[in-house]
Formats: structure tokens, C-alpha cells, sequence
């Protein structure tokens, strides 16, 4: 059966024939990447990895290098986001803090950290989830009245902005990923953008990193090339079902490598990026088209976005009663839409973060309700253009 992909990006036979040619001779394509990556977010360096976690976990060890005051341990995370955020925290030795969400916009709440003491903090990490920009001028600004990093997370903000800014750009340093299901992708890669002294330290740890395996390169092009081909809703029902690819997953683990990104695959993404724009683009007009759908439905909330910000719209989040979710869910998946209910817990409940955290972070209200109400929508360039009528007709199906 046809089945439309939660998220991803179209991959084309060029992209894949001459994009990791190019990228396996030479370190051309690799450079080039780098300094995409660096000018879009107005750093002057990038470093690139074969996963976002592995990027913030050595970013969060740098930092804690530079930091001037050894008692600085604590990073605040979002009360709500992926589950590879306090994973990184964690594995760079680190212990997490919440800061709860708002959940209209979904931004963590800086006038809400009241329980925590700043003096103890060694950074704040942005969220940015689905690719709606967070309040990033005012936890920038909380964390410098503070003397705390910020971290900007862009795993699914690649070609959002905030102002004249892109998302990655805002505080010390900025992360991007190219997993499955962001904004461009490899299947795997992620990059830290920086500048200024803290570029010293996380060059000394990156090159103790090793270089990334050629046989696990080959592996992921063989992966990328059944990916390519299959993200098509015509042939989406059985790629969903292929366990190697990893879709959908949300488990917890702190076990991953730290390991620098293939030059090969490097050369896929630097094209891909070429693109950033139009696929931006084209999943905007495919967010306003499901928003204009929905509109007058009863019982929906939307996302509320701040007014200078442009999001890069990886997936629509709306929000409903449990019930209600539940109903909605049944019916687009059974009629093939990719709908997915995103992160299952907020972090205060995922058992090996809750474990880590004080008694004060381990109640997130505004997190808790998003976990109990959110439903993403898919917005990428394989939608067919009737998508948003068949899931206002799901919708109505629903209620
Ligand atoms: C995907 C993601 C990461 C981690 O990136 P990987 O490349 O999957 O390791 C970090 N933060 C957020 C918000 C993400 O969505």
C-alpha cells in the first residue's frame, strides 16, 4: 500500500552517483561542507561527525575544558526533546537539568529555571524541534547574564532562522545532524559549528577521534541507495518495515560512537545543502497547506511561532486531547500517512535521565502535556499535493 514517510528528504540518482563520487576522492567535498555549514550559521569553523550526538558529546567536552570554573557541571536540557540530547550530556560526564517547556511554542522557559543556580551551570541547550526556532534571543541572553555556553541545537533546524540569524547560529556554538528524518541527510552525520577559542579546544579532542571506517561507509551507502529508493509513498509501506534502516526510533542510549563523518558521505550532503532552500521551501508551503486545513477544526493547537521567526518545518506538531490523538492516529495510518506521536515521554520520565536528576527537575509539567498530546504530520517533498485534504478527512473521520 502506498504510505506517505513521517518525514525525509528525496534523494536523486545524480545526488547518489555523483555525490559520493565526488565525495570518496579527495577531501574537496568534505571542505566545502565545512564551510557551508560554518557560513550559514556566521561561525568560523565546522567540524564534522558521524552523528549529532557524537558532535554535541564533544562539543559539551570542550567546553567543559574551556570553562574557567571546574564546578560548572550541569547542562540544562529542554524538558521535552530527543532523547539524544541528555544521552550526550551524560556520556561527556556531565549531569542534565531540565528546563520545562512552554508547551504552544514548545521552548524551554528561561523565567521558569527559578529552582536552578546558574553558578553551577555549564551551559543551556536549544531545542528547536521540528524545525520551529525557539525563544533563542532570550536563552541567549539568560545565558550570558550568567557567564553559561549555549548550546544551539539545529538537529532539526537546518534552514531556519530567527531574525536575520540562522538557528545554529545563536550563542557559543551550534550543532546540525544529517540522521534520517532532518533537514538533509546521510542517514548519518552530524557537525558542531564554532569560533574563537573554544575552536582550539574541540580541535584537540577531534583529532584524537579516529577516522571514520571504510567498511561502515559502504554499509551506509548501500542503506542510502535503498532509502533513495524507496522513501517514495508508492514504496514507502515496505521500507517502513526494513529493521537496518532504524526508522522510528526512540529509545534511550548513551552508547554510541565519537567518530568523524566520511568524506564519501560528505560529498551526498554538501549537494544536498545546495538545495536547503527548496526543500525549505517546499516544506512550508506543505506545513500551511495542512495549518490551513485544520484551521477550523475543534480541538486542535497549533504550534505558536515567534514572530521574527522563519522555521525550516521538518514536521507540523499539533496538539490534541489523548483520546482524541489516539483516534486521529488510527485513521491516518490506516489511509498510509506517516503521523507519528514524536518523543513517547517527556525526560522526566525516561528512566535513565530521571535517574540523574535532581528532585526539583523531575516534574515538567508543560513537557508532560506535550508528550500526552503532540502528533506530528509529514511536510516533505513526497507529499502528494492532495495530502492535506485526506488528513482534514481523517481528522473529521476522528472526532
Ligand atoms: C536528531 C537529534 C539529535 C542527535 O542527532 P543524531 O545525528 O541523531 O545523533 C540531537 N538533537 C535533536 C533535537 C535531534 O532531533
Amino acid at each position: 500500500m502506498s504510505f506517505i514517510a513521517p518525514a525525509g528528504t528525496p534523494l536523486t540518482v545524480p545526488d547518489l552517483a555523483l555525490g559520493l563520487t565526488q565525495g570518496a576522492f579527495g577531501s574537496g567535498a568534505a571542505n566545502r561542507l565545512r564551510q557551508q555549514l560554518a557560513s550559514h550559521a556566521a561561525h568560523q569553523r565546522c567540524w564534522l561527525f558521524s552523528t549529532g550526538r557524537g558532535a554535541m558529546t564533544l562539543a559539551l567536552t570542550a567546553l567543559r575544558e574551556v570553562a574557567a570554573d571546574p564546578r560548572r557541571t550541569q547542562v540544562i536540557v529542554a524538558g521535552y526533546t530527543c532523547y539524544s540530547v541528555p544521552a550526550s550530556v551524560i556520556k561527556a560526564g556531565l549531569a542534565p537539568r531540565l528546563a520545562d517547556i512552554d508547551p504552544r511554542t514548545l521552548s524551554p522557559d528561561v523565567s521558569r529555571l527559578n529552582d536552578i543556580d546558574p553558578t553551577r551551570v555549564l551551559a543551556i541547550v536549544s531545542a528547536n524541534l521540528y524545525g520551529i526556532p525557539n525563544a533563542l534571543p532570550l536563552i541567549e541572553a539568560w545565558a550570558r547574564q550568567h557567564g553559561v555556553f549555549m548550546l544551539d541545537d539545529a538537529a532539526q533546524a537546518l534552514g531556519a532562522s530567527y531574525g536575520a540569524r540562522n538557528v545554529g547560529g545563536f550563542g557559543d556554538l551550534g550543532i546540525y545532524s544529517f540522521d534520517k528524518g532532518k533537514n538533509i541527510t546521510s542517514l548519518e552525520g552530524g557537525a558542531i559549528v564554532a569560533s574563537g577559542p573554544l575552536a582550539a579546544a574541540i580541535d584537540r579532542h577531534f583529532a584524537n577521534l579516529r577516522p571514520s571506517s571504510p567498511v561502515h561507509t559502504a554499509a551506509t551507502i548501500a542503506k542510502l541507495v535503498v532509502y533513495s529508493l524507496l522513501l517514495r509513498p508508492s514504496l514507502y509501506g515496505v521500507v517502513q518495515k526494513l529493521p537496518f534502516l532504524g526508522l522510528g526510533r526512540t529509545a534511550y542510549d548513551d552508547t554510541f560512537p565519537v567518530e568523524r563523518y566520511g568524506r564519501t558521505l560528505a560529498g551526498l550532503t554538501t549537494r544536498l545543502y545546495d538545495r536547503l532552500a527548496k526543500l525549505t521551501a517546499a516544506r512550508t508551503n506543505n506545513a500551511t497547506r495542512l495549518l490551513e486545513s485544520l484551521r477550523d477544526l475543534p480541538g486542535i493547537r497549533f504550534p505558536q511561532v515567534p514572530d521574527d521567526a522563519r522555521p525550516a518545518w521538518v514536521r507540523l506538531p499539533v496538539r490534541m486531547d489523548k483520546n482524541l490523538r489516539d483516534r486521529v492516529l488510527a485513521k491516518l495510518q490506516a489511509a498510509g500517512i506517516g503521523a507519528t506521536l514524536s518523543y513517547p515521554q517527556a525526560l522526566c520520565d525516561v528512566a535513565e535521565v530521571a535517574s540523574q536528576l535532581p528532585q526539583a527537575d523531575r516534574n515538567q509539567p508543560g513537557a508532560r502535556e506535550v508528550a500526552d498530546t503532540i502528533l506530528t504530520l509529514p511536510t516533505h517533498p513526497y507529499c502528494p499535493p492532495d495530502t492535506a485534504e485526506r488528513v482534514r478527512a481523517c481528522f473529521l473521520a476522528a472526532s
